[in-house]
C-alpha cells in the first residue's frame, strides 16, 4: 500500500534498521525501543491487523512466528516477549500488522 509506512519500509522507500529479510518478511529495529532489544517483524503483504487476518493467511502467520524464532536465535536471546497490538483501543498505531519482539531490560 502506497501510503503505508511499513509497506514503504519493506520496499526500502523509507529508511530503517533492517536486521533480517527474506521474500515474505522484514524485521527491523523499533525507532523508539521499549527494551534493550525491540524488533518489529512484518510480512511484506499488507494486512491491517490481527483482526484482518483471513484463513488464506494462516500459513503466513505461522511463518511470521517462525521468523520471530529465527531472529531471536540469531540474536542469541535467552528469552523474549512477542506481542501484537490490535486496533486503536489495543494500542495499535501503525495499521500494518507487526509482531513486537522484545528482550532484555525495559526502557522508559
Ligand atoms: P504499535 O503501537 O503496535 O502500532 O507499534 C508501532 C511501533 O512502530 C512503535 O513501537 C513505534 O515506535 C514503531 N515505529 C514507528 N515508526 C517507525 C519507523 N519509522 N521505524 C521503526 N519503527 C517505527
Ligand atoms: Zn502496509
Amino acid at each position: 500500500m502506497e501510503d503505508c509506512l511499513f509497506c514503504n519500509i519493506a520496499e526500502k522507500k523509507v529508511p530503517s534498521d533492517i536486521v533480517f529479510e527474506d521474500e515474505k518478511f522484514v524485521v527491523f529495529k523499533d525507532i523508539h525501543p521499549k527494551a534493550d532489544v525491540h524488533l518489529l517483524i512484518i510480512p511484506r503483504k499488507h494486512i491491517h491487523s490481527i483482526d484482518h487476518v483471513e484463513l488464506e493467511d494462516k500459513e503466513l502467520m505461522g511463518e511470521l512466528i517462525l521468523t520471530a524464532q529465527k531472529v531471536a536465535r540469531q540474536h542469541k536471546l535467552a528469552g523474549y516477549k512477542l506481542h501484537f497490538n490490535v486496533g486503536r483501543e489495543g494500542g495499535q498505531v501503525i495499521d500494518h500488522i507487526h509482531l513486537h519482539l522484545m528482550a532484555g531490560n525495559p526502557h522508559e
